[in-house]
């Protein structure tokens, strides 16, 4: 695959969605739109279709599907990269885990002591802000206990 796999998760799937945007792979995920609109606008846009609904895939016959099967997230995202063969990306936390939209550059010293809590402003490493719903990401321990489960999941992968 040239370009970044670009997903559309299932409802059932938010966990699972959360984990590839920290990947920095885009994962739309609607909720509320019905299952005939999801599988349209996935083949519109290009997206590979991720679902746990086997009749929605005898049924509406996506072209670019997986059938997820495992109950825990990251044995989800494990059956995803393994089976889409998918090489890891050169940065985590690229992008919006809850609104998808890609981070700004690093914010420069005076957008982070305007924007960080005090007690992270010294950790190294970049601070990012999301332009779609305001959130902050930084490389707190947060980062660091969801990279150690990455790293357990898929040992050697990120490199
Ligand atoms: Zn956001």
């Amino acid at each position: 695959m040239d370009d970044d796999p670009r997903f559309t998760a299932d409802a059932m799937l938010a966990r699972l969605a959360r984990w590839l945007r920290v990947l920095g792979w885009d994962t739309r995920l609607d909720p509320a739109l019905p299952d005939p609109e999801i599988v349209r606008l996935a083949e519109f846009e290009r997206r590979i279709l991720l679902t746990r609904d086997r009749g929605l895939l005898r049924e509406l016959r996506p072209r670019q599907a997986l059938e997820i099967t495992h109950d825990q997230p990251l044995a989800q995202l494990v059956h995803v990269v393994r089976e889409l063969q998918l090489a890891a990306p050169h940065e985590l936390f690229t992008r919006c885990t809850v609104c998808n939209t890609p981070l700004s550059a690093p914010l420069d010293p005076a957008d982070r002591a305007r924007l960080l809590p005090p007690d992270v402003q010294a950790l190294p490493g970049a601070a990012r802000a999301c332009p779609g719903c305001g959130r902050i990401y930084w490389p707190g321990s947060h980062a660091r206990r969801m990279r150690d489960a990455l790293d357990r999941a898929l040992p050697g992968w990120l490199g």
